[in-house]
């Protein structure tokens, strides 16, 4: 019989979050005792889901990221016996509590302390925040050598290459697909106009805001590719992206014989999740769709536009840089995205924004520093945070602005 694992989920009130809790109910419910268990659960502003999910889940604490929602969530989980914490050094404190995997799923670089801290205390991780390994990849990856704590990938690409991947020095390439997004057919010169609303349809996912337009810039896809580069040690050059619009194959890998693997399965993150809870033991149920495939009757596949889409090149360019550029890229996206959702800039102009940010910062001193702890990372981000908002507000005092 297998022990029942001790999971903390940071970000547990998102789309991954209830994703992965979604998972530890389908698999608790068979068999006679749980397969997991929950520990902590983190997030950053909702009260209410985050103290619902912990009665429900039985979590032993809840963590609130905005330190003046304590006494929210003090008394809303009054009399349950369920520890209570608020503040960014909680939720930090509460990553390195000693658990089986700490499922990473908070949003945007806000998600990097914790990760870093569930490392450095040898927990395993479930990285499904992609925008941590972007900014400090090679920091991540050193620091969980150094204390034992595997990285399992969950983000739906990378685990698909995960579940297909051999031995590194017999892989030829790495094969991400990318679903296109909602403007895969999209002409350029309508792209100059396009709405938040429409960039928020997905044809394929349900995700969080931020993934979402992402997906729509593709640059979902290009910080893909530099998590990958990272997290599998492989060089931008051997890593391919294939538009592929009905998103089965979830990523391919391409070995020197000529084979080439692919995982695939409908577009649910809750089987990348439920293998990212189980491995390296067995896999366990996960409530996803199963695959049709004589319904599904054939998979199409497209070139990249990289003149439509130029975010997947200034994402390759920036990993070749290396150093602080992908910090900065991050940064300037993330920022870019949320002006976006505010109305505040159009949607071409979020990769004029990150391409700008990057230059300036790369003519800049900053630069040279090595990324190699997260100070130096955050003090970069501030940088870019404050090279982003310039670039912003021209954009936005253009007469033709929206
Ligand atoms: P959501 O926006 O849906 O959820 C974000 C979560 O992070 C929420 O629980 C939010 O809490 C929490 N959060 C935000 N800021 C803080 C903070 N400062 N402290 C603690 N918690 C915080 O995002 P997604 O679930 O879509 O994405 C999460 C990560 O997973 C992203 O990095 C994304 O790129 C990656 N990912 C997502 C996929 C998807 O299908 N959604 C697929 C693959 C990767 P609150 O609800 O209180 O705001």
């Amino acid at each position: 019989m297998t022990e029942t694992k001790v999971l903390s989920i940071m970000g547990s009130t998102g789309s991954i979050g209830t994703s992965a809790l979604s998972v530890v109910a389908h698999a608790n419910a068979e068999g006679d005792r749980p397969v997991y268990e929950i520990d902590t659960l983190a997030a950053g502003r909702d009260v209410d889901g985050l103290a619902r999910q912990a009665v429900e889940f039985g979590a032993r604490m809840a963590v609130i990221g905005d330190s003046g929602l304590y006494g929210d969530l003090k008394s809303a989980l009054s009399g349950t016996g369920i520890s209570v914490a608020a503040g960014a050094d909680a939720v930090d404190e509460s990553a390195a509590r000693p658990v089986h995997r700490v499922v990473a799923a908070i949003v945007g670089i806000e998600g990097l302390s914790s990760t870093l801290a569930a490392i450095d205390a040898g927990n395993s991780v479930a990285l499904a925040n992609k925008e941590s390994m972007v900014c400090a990849g090679p920091m991540l990856r050193r620091r969980a050598a150094e204390t034992g704590a595997l990285i399992v990938p969950t983000d739906s690409e990378h685990n698909a290459m995960f579940q297909v991947m051999e031995r590194h020095e017999d892989i030829e390439t790495l094969i991400l697909t990318a679903s296109g997004g909602p403007f895969r057919t999209t002409a350029k010169r309508d792209l100059e106009h396009v709405t938040f609303e429409a960039a928020l349809n997905h044809p394929r996912w349900e995700m969080g805001r931020k993934i979402t337009i992402d997906s729509a810039t593709l640059f979902n896809k290009g910080l893909e590719l530099i998590e990958a580069a990272y997290l599998f040690d492989m060089p931008e050059e051997r890593i391919d992206v294939v538009v592929h619009p009905q998103s089965i194959i979830h990523s391919l890998v391409a070995y020197r014989d000529g084979s080439v693997l692919a995982q695939m399965g409908d577009p649910d993150m809750r089987t990348p999740i439920a293998y990212a809870l189980s491995w390296p033991d067995r896999r366990q149920p996960a409530a996803a769709k199963r695959l049709d495939l004589i319904d599904l009757g054939r998979l199409d596949f497209e070139a990249l536009d990289e003149e439509r889409f130029p975010s997947v090149g200034l994402c390759r360019a920036a990993l070749r840089q290396g150093g602080g550029a992908t910090v900065v890229l991050n940064c300037a996206n993330e920022r870019a995205v949320a002006a976006f959702l505010a109305g505040q800039c159009g949607f071409n102009d979020i990769s004029c924004i990150v391409e700008q940010a990057v230059d300036r910062f790369l003519s800049g001193a900053m630069s040279q520093q090595a990324c190699d702890t997260i100070e130096v990372i955050m003090a970069i981000e501030a940088e870019a945070g404050r090279i982003t908002e310039q670039l912003l507000k021209s954009a936005s005092d253009r007469p033709e602005a929206r």
